[in-house]
This record gives C-alpha cells, sequence and structure tokens, in this order.
C-alpha cells in the first residue's frame, strides 16, 4: 500500500493513520489483494483500531425520559416490532444495491435503483439532487428541528470487481455491503417501520443518500447538500460501525503546494546577487519544524515532498514543497495552517533581504481541504444514542474518531454523530468485506429511538434538539 493509496482511503481511516484499508487502482489490483488477504480468526471483534476518544458522557434525566416515553407509546412499540420483522427484506435490499457497483463518480445507477425503492417504501417524492445524492424527506409536524440520516452510496471498489454478494455460514461477503450499502437498507427499513406504524414526528427527517465520500470523491455529495440546506439542526451518520460504537471525530485536514520562484544563477558567480529558492524552502521548514501543535485535539504537519534546483552549483531558482496539516479540532487546524503559511511567506521577505532584491516569489496553492472537527462527548446527539442503546438493551462501547462524511457537518457547529446500521462487520475497503446479519434489527431500533428522542414524537415527547434554524 502506497502513501498515495493512504492518502484516497476516507472512509473510516484515519485513526491516527493506523487503519488497515484500502483504495484500489482497478479491479485487478483488488484482485491481486484477495489471494493474500485471509480473514482473522474472530473476524467480527471489534476491530484494533477502534480506540476511544472520549469518555461516555452522563445522560442527562431528561434524555433518559424522554427516552422511556418514546418506547413506552404504542405506536413506537409497534414500530421496533416492525423492524425486527422486516430484518430479512432489509438484508435482500442491501445484497440488490450491493451488486450495483458504484465507486465515486459512477454512482448513478445505485442512486437510481435506491431512489425507486426509497419511494416504495413510502417516501412519493424522494428525489436526486444535482450533486447526485438521493434526498428523501419525512416531514414532520412542522414545529420540530430538522434531522439528517446519511449513509453513502459509493464504495472504494472499481467498476469490473466482482461485487456478487456470496452467502456462507449465514455470512454475506460482498465489497461494499459493508460500507456502506447495509446503512442504505437500514434508512429503507426504517421509513417503512415509521410509516407503518403512523408515527408522526414533530421535526422532519432527511433521509440521505450521498455520493462521493470514499477517496477522490472528497466528500462532494454531503458538501454540496450542507452547501444547499442551511436549516439542519442534527446529523446522524450511518457507518459500519460495531454495535455500541460512536463516533465524535472527524479529522479534518489542509493540504498545499508551495512553490517558490527566484532567477537562479551560478553559485560562484551569481552569489550575494540572487536569492535561492532551496535556501528559502529549507528555512521555513526548520521553521515549521519548531511549531508545537496541540496534542489535544490531535493536530499534526508534515512536509512530505521537497522538489527543485537544477544542479549542485546553481543558485537554486525554484523548489516545490507539499505540505500536509491535520487536526481533530477545525479551530486548530485553521491555526495551525495560517501559523505554517505565514512562515512561508515570510521566509522569502527574509531570503530576499538577505540578498538586498526582491526577486524570489512563492505561490501557495492549496491542494486539499477535507472538513473536520470533534463533537463534544455531552453533545445532545450523543447523549441521545447513549440513551436509545442503552433503552434497547444494548451495551455501549465505545466513542471513536473516523473519517467519515461527518466531518462536514461537524465543521459546520452542527450536533453529529457516526452511529452503526446494525449487523457485524469486518474486511472495510477489502474485498473481502463481510457481514455478520444476526440481530441487525437493532441497530435498526437503537438508530430510530436516536433518531425519534431528537426529532420529537407528536403527543409523547418533545425533541431533544432544539430547532435552531428558523
Ligand atoms: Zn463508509
Amino acid at each position: 500500500m502506497s502513501f498515495k493509496q493512504i492518502s484516497l482511503c476516507v472512509c473510516m481511516g484515519m485513526i491516527f493513520n493506523q487503519i488497515p484499508m484500502f483504495g484500489y487502482a482497478n479491479a485487478a489490483e483488488a484482485a491481486k489483494d484477495l489471494k493474500t488477504s485471509t480473514p482473522a480468526k474472530d473476524q467480527f471483534a471489534v476491530p484494533d483500531w477502534a480506540t476511544p476518544v472520549a469518555p461516555w458522557p452522563l445522560v442527562n434525566k431528561n434524555v433518559t425520559q424522554s427516552i422511556e416515553k418514546i418506547l413506552a407509546s404504542p405506536d413506537v412499540k409497534s414500530s421496533m416490532t416492525y423492524l425486527k420483522s422486516d430484518e430479512s427484506q432489509a438484508l435482500k435490499e442491501a445484497v440488490l444495491l450491493s451488486e450495483i457497483p458504484a465507486p465515486p463518480f459512477t454512482e448513478e445507477a445505485k442512486a437510481k435503483a435506491y431512489l425507486e425503492l426509497m419511494k416504495q417504501a413510502g417516501i412519493a417524492d424522494a428525489r436526486i439532487d444535482q450533486e447526485g445524492n438521493v434526498v428523501a424527506v419525512r416531514k414532520g409536524s412542522g414545529t420540530g428541528p430538522t434531522i439528517v440520516v446519511d449513509a453513502h452510496i459509493d464504495t472504494v471498489f472499481p467498476v469490473g470487481t466482482d461485487i456478487k454478494v456470496k452467502v456462507q455460514d449465514g455470512i454475506y461477503y460482498g465489497p461494499g455491503l459493508t460500507d456502506d450499502t447495509f446503512s442504505m437498507a437500514t434508512m429503507l427499513s426504517m421509513v417503512r417501520a415509521l410509516n407503518e406504524s403512523k408515527i408522526q414526528t414533530l421535526g422532519d427527517i432527511i433521509f440521505l443518500a450521498s455520493v462521493g465520500e470514499e477517496g477522490l470523491g472528497n466528500l462532494r455529495g454531503i458538501k454540496t447538500f450542507f452547501g444547499e440546506n442551511k436549516k439542519i439542526d442534527a446529523a446522524l451518520m450511518l457507518e459500519p460501525f460495531p454495535p455500541g460504537v460512536g463516533g465524535i471525530i472527524s479529522t479534518a485536514s489542509n493540504r498545499y503546494e508551495v512553490t517558490y520562484q527566484g532567477p537562479g544563477g551560478h553559485s560562484f558567480a551569481a552569489f550575494g546577487l540572487v536569492p535561492s529558492a532551496i535556501h528559502a524552502m529549507g528555512g521555513a521548514i526548520a521553521k515549521i519544524n519548531q511549531i508545537q501543535p496541540p496534542k489535544y485535539p490531535r493536530t499534526v504537519y508534515n512536509v512530505g515532498i521537497v522538489k527543485g534546483g537544477t544542479s549542485v552549483n546553481t543558485i537554486a531558482p525554484d523548489a516545490v514543497m507539499e505540505i500536509d496539516i491535520r487536526s481533530d479540532g477545525a479551530k486548530e487546524l485553521e491555526q495551525t495552517s495560517k501559523r505554517v503559511l505565514d512562515i512561508v511567506n515570510q521566509s522569502v521577505v527574509d531570503e530576499n533581504k538577505r540578498w538586498g532584491t526582491d526577486s524570489l516569489k512563492v505561490s501557495i496553492k492549496q491542494i486539499g481541504a477535507r472538513a473536520g472537527g470533534t463533537t463534544p462527548a455531552d453533545s445532545i446527539v450523543v447523549q441521545s444514542f447513549l440513551g436509545a442503546t442503552r433503552a434497547n438493551q444494548s451495551k455501549e462501547v465505545m466513542l471513536i474518531g473516523a473519517s467519515t462524511n461527518a466531518g462536514v457537518p461537524i465543521s459546520m457547529g452542527i450536533p453529529t454523530i457516526v452511529i452503526p446500521p446494525g449487523g457485524r462487520f469486518t474486511g472495510f475497503h477489502t474485498l473481502n468485506e463481510a457481514m455478520d446479519p444476526k440481530d441487525a434489527y437493532k441497530g435498526a431500533q437503537i438508530a430510530l429511538t436516536t433518531i425519534l428522542s431528537l426529532v420529537g414524537v407528536k403527543g409523547i415527547a418533545e425533541p431533544l434538539i432544539p430547532k435552531l434554524s428558523k
């Protein structure tokens, strides 16, 4: 796995960059991996990369009470029973969708199939937006907040990969089934459960199947959606997390290509007359390396590539470096990025001053920007997920970080959590992606309970999330 490939892996990746995930350049490369990788013994155990980033919060009494009231209501009870009975249907739809190829920028066929399923599930005016996202709004009574529930359509597997789902001993094997197609099916199941049970929520629920979450998709679907829809009060992202695991951190990054250009000259004859692109850049790198970024939220920088110069006896006319800056905090990312860029600009001033010229220039090109940040652990969305998990007799496991669509709403200050869709998963981004669907309905029950507590249920419970948007 090359550095470049690591950098292309977005989804679920990047927790301290230790996660073994793969983006494939083509089907042949993917097939090679299938031959060499074998699943671990307890393949559905919580993976090693999942490490806690914060303790679970205390759950406020009003959250617990609200969830109790919701779960005691006959309509909600019937929706929970429905989810259980609908589990096999959801699985069937997940398989159907998973067998439609959908690498980034090629999601159209899968989106269209999903749109039809969403209409059949009961949202007649579901539509595909200009970016290719499927948007299905289940209206509330109009007095509550608006929340988004998202699953992504795209997968890392190029067209031509064998994505036929195979079932063996109750385990479903299929690249893309896990990440993130089963989550799409869980949303269909939740829509049916809400409609069959005639639950009227106070707030609107927007079910969103987004494009471009993986690699070069660069979060295009979710960025467009939140760019166009400003009145969102909370977001729940479904990703193949183990049961009881919530995601609250999304690492953000800025990437820059910095190019120094000067006149250059002979190392002996022109010494003292012209500035050096390499000397200026070297000075900048030395200073960048003195930056002490915050440990929490974890913030890092790296000058990963340097190029430039003509020969050993030429004062360098050009030099280029590529810099990657990442942080679990949006503010810290911007602060650190600014410091790095200030150093770069100052390095040109210093080099020109040293030789009494102004002939050295620098240009800075941003070559990557990934939104991110951290949802506070005591945020109402985290409490709500925790309360729903406990109330559904499941165990809370841990709060983790991952690089997902969640970065976009988190960076906008929208309360956001990544939650599991139900089932147990393994082998993300490899051809060994597999799912154990046993009791998957429990994940759907917890997700739906979380949603209902946030938007409120008419005549039963007020929304936990305030309606900030007017
Ligand atoms: Zn994913």
